[in-house]
């Protein structure tokens, strides 16, 4: 039987295996492994591609996210509106800081967090907002921006898994203050082990970036503050340069499949595909379907059985993600959250995310598709000679 992995990264690293080794190489040859003219070359190629005057390169879109906080000074007492369906570095690092994360709802359509709840979440203490342009998918910046200004909000974008993703014809990353990246093998930029950025157009934003994650250096050898190390290695600023200039060819073959599983999901009934809201363009950095998963039905829910019968034809498939940030053993102690956003919760137990990589072949997107439609038809039919 034909496996079909929900992602597979040996098969990108084939289609730029020479041009990968000879830059590695080079590298290697160069004795110059941090910092140097391929780390700038890197970040002013990325500041091309988003479309912003300054990139800054980091360890990891963790620690992106931390130096974006840092830098604007925010700390206890500050509150940092987010969203609660995400993964936990976004959340965690305004934590980090000392601040407190205040979550809003998301919509159940595009999983992202719900812009007309955020303005009530918003106190004399709210500092800044992150939205996070979750599976690919950005946020109605247009909105988010005009409620950030007229509250004097910083908007700090979580982009780590929009590459290459636009609203309304602008890069992800090039709308915000401060846009956070991560090259995360499986991001849609991913690099060869960790990495992040951070794109602002504001100049002074962005030394302040480069002091921080530069032990709070003003010059050589002279701290003014506390800081961190953290860094981009030269290696993978390499490698990453290479795979920039295949970025948008990658996003459009995610955009073929994502067309693709579209026009076969979207008659299912019981299945819910993902919302792409105009003018945004997703990368779908993961392809997540919502099946309906009524909580009296049966103790195994729909998703969870569908999930394992297609793990046995050999599909394989993720759950992103399988409990909101509010119900973390982290956040529970803060107070009772039970109920508290209830769209998150359900979503939670409906998400399948199908497997999603530019080079999933027509035979494995017809595979996934003829086992999905099977498999939810059996599960469908068993259900109602249970019911
Ligand atoms: C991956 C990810 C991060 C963290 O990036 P790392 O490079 O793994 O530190 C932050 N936010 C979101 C939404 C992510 O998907």
């Amino acid at each position: 039987m034909n496996t079909v992995p929900p992602v597979n990264l040996t098969l990108q690293y084939q289609q730029i295996h020479d041009e990968v080794s000879t830059a590695v190489q080079a590298v290697l040859a160069s004795g110059r492994y941090i910092g140097g003219t391929i780390v700038e070359q890197f970040e002013q190629q990325f500041a091309g591609y988003i479309g912003v005057s300054e990139v800054i390169s980091c360890n990891s879109g963790t620690d992106a996210l931390f130096l974006a906080l840092r830098a604007l000074e925010i700390g206890p007492g500050d509150e940092v509106i987010t969203t609660p369906f995400t993964f936990i570095a976004t959340a965690e690092v305004i934590s980090a800081v000392g601040a407190t994360p205040v979550f809003v709802d998301i919509e159940a359509e595009t999983f992202n967090l719900n812009i007309e709840q955020v303005e009530a979440a918003i106190t004399d203490k709210t500092r800044a907002i992150i939205p996070v342009h979750l599976f690919g998918l950005p946020l109605n910046m247009t909105r988010l921006m005009a409620i950030a200004q007229s509250h004097h909000l910083i908007v700090i974008e979580d982009c780590a898994q929009a590459t290459g993703a636009e609203w309304n014809g602008q890069k992800v990353g090039s709308i915000g203050h401060i846009g956070c990246f991560s090259f995360f093998p499986t991001k849609n930029l991913g690099a060869c082990g960790d990495g992040g950025a951070m794109t602002t157009n504001d100049r002074a934003i962005a030394t302040k970036i480069r002091q921080l994650k530069d032990h709070g250096q003003t010059s050589k050898y002279c701290s003014e503050f506390v800081g961190v190390n953290s860094r981009l290695d030269s290696l993978q600023a390499a490698i990453l340069s290479i795979k920039l200039k295949y970025l948008d060819h990658w996003n459009q073959k995610r955009q073929t499949i994502a067309q693709r599983y579209h026009q076969f999901f979207s008659h299912l009934p019981g299945i819910t595909i993902p919302q792409v809201n105009s003018p945004a363009t997703s990368v779908w950095n993961q392809y997540t379907l919502r099946i309906d998963s009524p909580s009296t039905s049966t103790t195994i829910s729909l998703r969870d059985q569908l999930r394992s019968q297609l793990q046995q034809q050999g599909i394989g498939t993720m759950v992103y993600y399988p409990i909101p940030l509010h119900l973390q053993p982290l956040y529970r102690p803060q107070g009772d959250h039970a109920e508290q956003f209830p769209v998150a919760e359900q979503v939670a137990q409906e998400v399948l995310s199908l497997p999603m990589f530019p080079e999933l072949s027509p035979q494995q997107q017809d595979q996934v598709i003829d086992g999905l439609k099977n498999c939810w038809e059996k599960i469908k039919n068993f259900k109602s000679d249970c019911l």
